[in-house]
């Protein structure tokens, strides 16, 4: 998907998009401007139809805006943060820094996103109805019109009962607060993607030869569901075996600590031989923690510099850290850790204090101690 291009602040949650979007309303603003209106709304200049071609194509992009801030608002409502919203290719995406802790919770989150569509897309559709049907007012209905049609389209779209789409989220929620079982919602959702995706890319293949280019629209959509829905599903025997798992479980209780102003030696010297630990929390002169240090940092220097160089300098600083909480989920927590860019989090109790480490090997670890 490459990087966003950011467009600022919405509700304070950050909103990017991909280069493909320009590309997208370019093209769709040339269909409307040069074919859809003029056979339309005939006898109206060339200026007329681009200027609504123009607008028509970014207010697409300004509604997926309001699908995707629907999830976002919900799901700040819900106590989670939101990293941001970008709008790519195939439509939008809000990032959510953690999953739903509750079936209901998950269900409100997805559900809101189709239901913003489709009330823009009465909205729309009502507004063409109302507007004068003659010059510019029909052409400004016509745009009305198509832009409130594909809301309605993705509203619909959205809520087939397929992950990753907004209805399989539906779909699981509803499936998990049934069987109490989060994980059974996950693979039913992930079932459904698979055979939707791939009814798609049927479909898509089916209609390539045809007039209007939507065919190879859909062998791509359904391509993106069927992938999507495959990883999930193929992650979800983990996912079922750490189901219910907190952090507290399985992270690295008690690792010895570094003080910043000790060199790296000095660090090494006072390291119990058999510790299974591979990051160590840095403490400043206030007690407080400063940074993490992590074996792999130790290894990656020459050990002749040992002697020279503070555990401070060669620690990673704490804005570099993911911080987790005892109590989260621990699939939740290694998500968030791999999404930063140090592989190793520090735990946190509920009142704040450091009690651990944990990264991805402790998922691994888990998962070996239950399968023997
Ligand atoms: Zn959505």
């Amino acid at each position: 998907m490459g990087r966003d291009i950011p467009l600022g602040r919405l509700a304070g949650i950050k909103i990017g998009m991909n280069v493909s979007v320009l590309l997208i309303a370019g093209f769709n603003a040339w269909v409307l401007a040069d074919n859809n209106f003029p056979i339309q709304v005939p006898g109206l200049t060339p200026v007329d139809y681009w200027v609504a071609g123009v607008t028509a194509a970014l207010a697409f992009f300004a509604s997926l805006l309001v699908h995707e801030m629907g999830h976002a608002l919900v799901a700040r409502h819900e106590g989670i943060g939101v990293s941001g919203i970008s709008l790519w290719l195939l439509g939008g995406v809000a990032r959510l820094e953690s999953s739903p802790r509750t079936p209901g919770a998950e269900f409100r989150i997805a559900v809101v996103g189709p239901l913003a569509s489709a009330a823009c897309g009465v909205a729309l559709v009502s507004a063409a109805y109302v507007l004068p049907d003659y010059g510019r007012w029909h052409l400004a209905g016509t745009a009305a019109e198509w832009l409130g049609v594909i809301n309605l389209i993705l509203a619909g779209f959205n809520l087939l009962p397929a992950a990753p789409l907004d209805g399989g989220s539906v779909l699981a929620a509803l499936i998990w607060s049934r069987s109490g079982r989060q994980s059974t919602g996950k693979i039913w959702a992930a079932r459904s993607g698979v055979a939707v995706g791939l009814a798609m890319v049927w479909w898509g293949l089916k209609d390539m030869g045809t007039n209007d280019g939507i065919g190879l629209w859909i062998l791509m959509v359904g391509a993106f569901i069927a992938m999507n829905a495959w990883q999930s599903l193929r992650a979800a025997p983990l996912f079922a075996l750490v189901e219910g798992v907190r952090v507290a479980d399985a992270m690295y209780a008690d690792p010895p600590t570094a003080r910043a102003s000790d060199t790296v030696a000095d660090f090494l010297r006072s390291l119990p031989r058999d510790t299974h630990h591979q990051s160590y929390p840095v403490i400043g002169d206030h007690g407080r923690v400063t940074g993490v240090l992590t074996a792999n940092a130790i290894r990656a220097v020459p050990s002749s510099q040992w002697e020279a160089l503070r555990t401070v300098e060669l620690a990673f600083p704490m804005e570099r850290i993911t911080v987790v909480r005892t109590d989260e989920p621990l699939l939740n927590a290694i998500q968030r850790i791999d999404g930063g860019d140090v592989r190793t989090g520090l735990v946190v109790d509920p009142g704040g204090r450091t009690v651990g480490t944990v990264d991805a090997r402790a998922l691994r670890d888990l998962a070996d101690a239950r399968r023997s």
